[in-house]
This record gives structure tokens, C-alpha cells and sequence, in this order.
């Protein structure tokens, strides 16, 4: 049955938002607070209203309750960079933050960036941060320079410590010190609260997300605000509280998402018990697909192609869910294109603040977002495929086009298993066309079929690479900004 809605959900065309219920006309007597709940490394098929098995009774619930997005895309298939881009409005590329920033990254979101929080803050809003940052870990670039009242979590990913767990295999714990990276700080603002986190406190970390999560909303309840829960989880270290830790019967993966859904529940029902329920904007969505070398770890983009780190749908389409109850129609399906790069334009408009006063690529998809009839995505041209600095493919409605490239990939073999990555290989697809109406799995070029498809799109991705450059073809844009970089008299963040 869930397959069956799962193939549906991805089937279907264009302007095709499907209501079952009218949203109120009226519009909210105050600004709405907002929420975003942005889950790491989350497949396309995790979860019970994309498909997925393991039980997720919060997200089904907020999915009745509110609208799936089935095309919604975020702009990399990797974690910093895709953050960078749900939190400025731009492709990460105009903001020049790629792939992911390690312990020794030197640079972080540019200061003169607006963040989403800031553009909240503009109007009044408290805002809030709860959950890994990975926008830069020094001072500098930490949520509290970036707009954030408050700041809980980590700096950057969870793997990106002593026991990474490529180094499973090796023979003690000093081995893999050795080898690997240093220990991982847990931070509330800009103080180091943990100098070395250990299994236990991972395990500890979505409950106490959430548990600060809805303090805070218990908190300014009776002001507007801005909350943002960036989990950990699902990224690999695979860690759950006692409570979840072997709950699903179905391994360490399914245990995680079951918190993940719990968290959910828990804010939902914060936002009921406060009376909010009518003035909030909540949206549930992930920074890119499963990270599928790590196997039974890992998730599943469902019937999508490859997962993350790759420009195919499944690295880059993730499971999205928006709910505002007397707004956002309830149990309806968006299947029109949007990404995380149109969330800040969006909340602007809601909230009435200004757009920031550098160029954004992202558009305002509240007409999609309010079931209004007839919508369609607002987005002519979406050119967000980069990684590495490649231009790696360009969306234009239906098609899709991926210029030459190399990709990693299992190549059908399978992942690795007891948390141990499995090894990629290298492939290579040439100029392909997909038409992602007909086939979201990307299975079948048919670029002989739509010369002139191509040709448009190859138009295009010229112009794009004019504004945002193109490292297959050497070329460097004149609309990219430069990330933030830390000088030699700032602070470093010692731990
Ligand atoms: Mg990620």
C-alpha cells in the first residue's frame, strides 16, 4: 500500500497540488512563528508518508494534518553545503560553501550573508538553534554571529571524531585516535559544554534537542519566533536514546528514525499544549539523501536513483512535509517542484520582513505552500546541481539534464554492514536527459527523443555558468560570493 502511494507520489505531473480540505482565507492575526525541523542524511523513502515501513505515527499524523511536498529538492547532496543554502536562499554555490566542513576548515558562512534567523530577527522574532551547526565551528561563524539567540549542539557532523566509523576495524581506540579526527565538542552558544563527546552522550543528543526545543517554545509563547532543529541523526554514527535503542526490533537505523518521529511529536504537541497550533509554520525536511556505503546504517531514496553525495534525485530529493493548521490544506500532496533554497524567501513574505540585500536564488512558494488552485512551481530554471564546483546537471520543470561526470557509487553491491561503510566505486554518466515526470528514477535517457530539450537546457546551464561558474569546464562565475574566512587576530574555538 505504501509503495503503491510512494510510485503515485512520484508519478504524477505538473500544478497538481491536491487539497482535501480548504485552508481558511482569513489571514493569521499575528505573524507566524516558524519551525524547521531538518533531519541529516534522511532517504526519500524513510519515513511512513514516502513510503517507508518503520513506523513514524508523528510524521503520518503531520502529513494528515498538513501537505507533503514530493518534489522538493535541496541544492547538495552534502551537509554543509546544503545548509548553506536552506539558510541564506542561495544556491551554495553563489555562497561558496561546498561539500562539508571538517574540524580544520578555516572557512564558515560569510558575516555579510542574511541568514533566515536574521531576516526573523529583523521583524522581532526570538530565534533559536538546536542541533549540529556545520556552517563553520569557530567563533566567528558559530549561530549566535549568525542571527541565533540560542545555540545547542554540535559544530559539525558526528562522524567527524575519534571513532569514525571507517575506522571500525582497527585493532583499540588508541588506533583510531591515531588516525582519525579530534575529539568532538558539544557547545551551548559559544561555550564548550563537553569537550569530548562519547557513544553515551550521542546517544543522548536528539532527546536533549528536543527536550530544548520545547522549552523554548514554551518560552515565547507569547512572542513570535524562529526555531531550527538541525539532528544529528540519521547521519552515521547511528546513536539512540535508552529509551529508542532497540525499540523497532529492526535494527540501529529504524531505532533512530523512531526517535526522529518522537522529537517531532514532541514539538507538535508543545505547539498544542502553548495554544500555537494556528500561528505556526511547521516544516519537516532533510539536507540530502541516505548515505547508502553504510548499508544496513543507511536509508533508502525508495525507487530514486543512488543517494548522497550524488546529483541524482535520490542524493538530492528528500521527504518534505509542511503543516500550519487553517492554512496549509490538510492531508494534501505537492507535487510541484520547490527546494529548501525557496524556505527564506518564503517565510519573508509571511512574516513581512525584507528580503536580505544581497542577491537570492530561492522564490516564494506560498501559493504551492496554501493550496491555492492552479499553482505551479515558480522556479523556471532551478541550476542547483553543483558539487565540487561542477555543474553537474540542470533542472528545467520535467527534464532534467547531467552534463558529463563522475559519481560514487555501490555499483549494485551491497552496503556495509555492523555500521562499517562499504567501499565506492567510481562511475560515470555521459550528457543524459531524464524526464523526471515519467521517470523520477532517472532510468531512461532521452535526450535523442527532446533535441530541443536539450539544446534549451544546454542555454541554459551556459548562462548559469556565467553566474556561478563551472569547475568541469574551468570556468569561474561572477555571481559567487566567498565563504567567510577566519583571519589570522580571530578567535579560534579551542576545546
Ligand atoms: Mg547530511
Amino acid at each position: 500500500m505504501r509503495t503503491a502511494a510512494l510510485a503515485t507520489s512520484l508519478l504524477l505531473g505538473a500544478c497538481t497540488s491536491i487539497a482535501t480540505t480548504k485552508p481558511a482565507n482569513a489571514p493569521p492575526s499575528r505573524p507566524p512563528n516558524v519551525v524547521v525541523i531538518f533531519v541529516d542524511d534522511l532517504g526519500y523513502a524513510d519515513i511512513g508518508p514516502f513510503g517507508g515501513s518503520i513506523p513514524t505515527p508523528n510524521l503520518d499524523r503531520m502529513a494528515r494534518e498538513g501537505m507533503r511536498f514530493t518534489d522538493f529538492s535541496v541544492s547538495s547532496a552534502v551537509c554543509s553545503a546544503s545548509r548553506a543554502a536552506l539558510l541564506t536562499g542561495c544556491y551554495h554555490q553563489r555562497v561558496g560553501i561546498a561539500g562539508a566542513l571538517g574540524p580544520d576548515a578555516q572557512i564558515g558562512l560569510h558575516d555579510d550573508e542574511t541568514t533566515l534567523a536574521e531576516l526573523c530577527k529583523s521583524v522581532g522574532y526570538a530565534t533559536a538553534c538546536f542541533g549540529k551547526w556545520h556552517l563553520g565551528h569557530h567563533p566567528k561563524f558559530l549561530p549566535g554571529r549568525h542571527g541565533f539567540d540560542e545555540w545547542f549542539g554540535l559544530p559539525y557532523s558526528n562522524d567527524m571524531w575519534p571513532l569514525h566509523p571507517a575506522y571500525a576495524k582497527l585493532p583499540s581506540d588508541a588506533e583510531r585516535r591515531k588516525r582519525g579526527y579530534p575529539p568532538l565538542p558539544l557547545l551551548d552558544g559559544e561555550r564548550v559544554v563537553d569537550a569530548e563527546v562519547t557513544g553515551e552522550e550521542q546517544a543522548l543528543l536528539t532527546k536533549h534537542y528536543t527536550e530544548r526545543a520545547v522549552a523554548f517554545v514554551e518560552q515565547h509563547r507569547d512572542e513570535p519566533f524562529f526555531l531550527y532543529v538541525p539532528h544529528t541523526m540519521v547521519h552515521v554514527p547511528l546513536f539512540a536514546s535508552p529509551a529508542f535503542a532497540g525499540r523497532s526490533g529492526r535494527g540501529a537505523f529504524a531505532d533512530v528514525v523512531m526517535e526522529i518521529d518522537w522529537s517531532v511529536g514532541e514539538i507538535l504537541a508543545a505547539l498544542q499544549r502553548c495554544g500555537l497550533d494556528e500561528h505556526t509554520l511547521v516544516l519537516f525536511t532533510g539536507d540530502n539523501g541516505p548515505w547508502l556505503s553504510y548499508g544496513e546504517h543507511a536509508g533508502s531514496a525508495g525507487a530514486l536513483r543512488e543517494g548522497k553525495g550524488t546529483m541524482f534525485e535520490g542524493g538530492i530529493r528528500e521527504p518534505t512535509i509542511a503543516r500550519w493548521p487553517g492554512r496549509v490544506p490538510a492531508g494534501a500532496s505537492c507535487h510541484e517542484f520547490a527546494a529548501t533554497i525557496d524556505v527564506l524567501p518564503t517565510v519573508a513574505k509571511l512574516i513581512g520582513a525584507e528580503l536580505p540585500p544581497r542577491r537570492i536564488d530561492g522564490l516564494d512558494i506560498g501559493p504551492l505552500l496554501f493550496g491555492e488552485a492552479g499553482a505551479c512551481t515558480p522556479h523556471t530554471l532551478f541550476c542547483c546541481y553543483y558539487a565540487g564546483g561542477q555543474l553537474q546537471a540542470v533542472r528545467d520543470g520535467r527534464f532534467k539534464l547531467h552534463f558529463p561526470h563522475d559519481y560514487a557509487t555501490l555499483g549494485g553491491k551491497p552496503g556495509g554492514r555492523d555500521g562499517a561503510p562499504a567501499p565506492y566505486t567510481t562511475a560515470t554518466i555521459g550528457l543524459a536527459l531524464f524526464d523526471l515526470r515519467a521517470d523520477p528514477g532517472e532510468t531512461k535517457d532521452v535526450a535523442a527523443q527532446h533535441p530541443e530539450v536539450v539544446a534549451r537546457l544546454q542555454q541554459l546551464a551556459a548562462a548559469a555558468r556565467k553566474d556561478l561558474g563551472d569547475a568541469l569546464q574551468k570556468t569561474s562565475g561572477s555571481g559567487v560570493r566567498a565563504a567567510g574566512r577566519l583571519g589570522p587576530d580571530d578567535a579560534r574555538l579551542v576545546w
